[in-house]
């Protein structure tokens, strides 16, 4: 089987804080790791090589530094790894994103199956596995927790509300996967030697042949107006019971301002 799987480098924060200012995020000081739900993406590729064979391509679109991401991922047990880098990528929404990986891995075909993980954890959209899907015209399953091979076909398990769906894929085709579906493994020592080894490849818009009005800033068709946490206020009332007498009176108080509110 080969297997592709995109994973994306970002800050070591769940907390991701902004510049109120300027709306940009403030990286300073924050370091950079593979988004912790592509660790799942790259298990799962390295259990199907396990049982069945084959090869495991990562890609990474981002800054020259998500060589680092990507030499974790050959670390951990990858065997192929391509960075697209470029200035022309900078700036890029989903859709620019989605497309830039979607013409990386028309070059990097044929493959079976290609694993994202459910989401980044600072983007945070989990647009970018359907998006790629939907570019290339595969087969899409979402929020995978299971994944096996079955006459050829791609049997994945859904988690959805209160259960569980299991699709049956053709392959080439697309999946995201949530934690459930493994816990990752650490990267070796000998797996450690090997990335630090190998040269990785680098692919810039030309490499892809991608069309410059879909990458980066420019084929971005969606732009941050503004990012900013909502500020929640709560107006409070306080009803004193200051006696026993007192007490129903409250009680009263309460009720008819619930049902001035339309909470009863
Ligand atoms: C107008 C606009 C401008 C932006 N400008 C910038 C900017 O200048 N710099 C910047 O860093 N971000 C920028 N962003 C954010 C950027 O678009 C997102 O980080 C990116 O599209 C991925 O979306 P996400 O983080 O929601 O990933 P999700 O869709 O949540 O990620 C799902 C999965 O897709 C894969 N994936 C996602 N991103 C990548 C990637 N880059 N490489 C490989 N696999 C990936 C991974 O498997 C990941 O688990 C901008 C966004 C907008 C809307």
């Amino acid at each position: 089987m080969r297997l592709i799987v995109p994973i994306k480098q970002v800050p070591e924060t769940s907390n991701v804080k902004m510049d109120p200012e300027t709306g940009t995020m403030l990286r300073e000081g924050v370091e950079s790791i593979i988004n912790p739900l592509d660790l799942y993406a790259i298990e799962t590729a390295i259990r199907l090589k396990e049982n069945y064979g084959g090869e495991i391509v990562a890609v990474s679109m981002g800054p020259i530094n998500s060589k680092e991401a990507l030499k974790e991922a050959i670390a951990m047990g990858c065997d192929d790894a391509v960075l697209l880098s470029d200035k022309l990528f900078a700036g890029a929404d989903t859709f620019a994103t989605s497309y830039t990986l979607a013409k990386a891995i028309e070059r990097l075909k044929p493959f079976d199956l290609l694993i994202c993980g459910e989401r980044a954890t600072d983007g945070d959209t989990a647009q970018v596995g359907p998006g790629i899907a939907a570019l290339l015209g595969l087969p899409l399953a979402t929020f995978t927790s299971n994944i096996e091979l079955e006459d050829g076909v791609i049997k994945a398990t859904r988690l959805i509300e209160g259960g569980y769906e299991v699709l049956s894929l053709p392959r080439p085709c697309v999946v995201t996967v949530v934690k459930e579906i493994s816990d990752p493994r650490l990267p070796t020592l000998r797996g450690k030697q090997r990335a630090k080894k190998m040269e990785l490849k680098m692919w810039g818009a030309q490499d892809i042949e991608a069309d410059t009005s879909n990458i980066g800033l420019n084929g971005s068709p969606t732009r941050v107006i503004k990012i900013f946490t909502p500020k929640v206020t709560r107006e409070g009332k306080i009803v004193e019971v200051k006696d026993e007498r007192s007490l129903q009176q409250a009680v009263d108080e309460i009720i008819s301002l619930l049902k001035e509110k339309l909470v009863i």
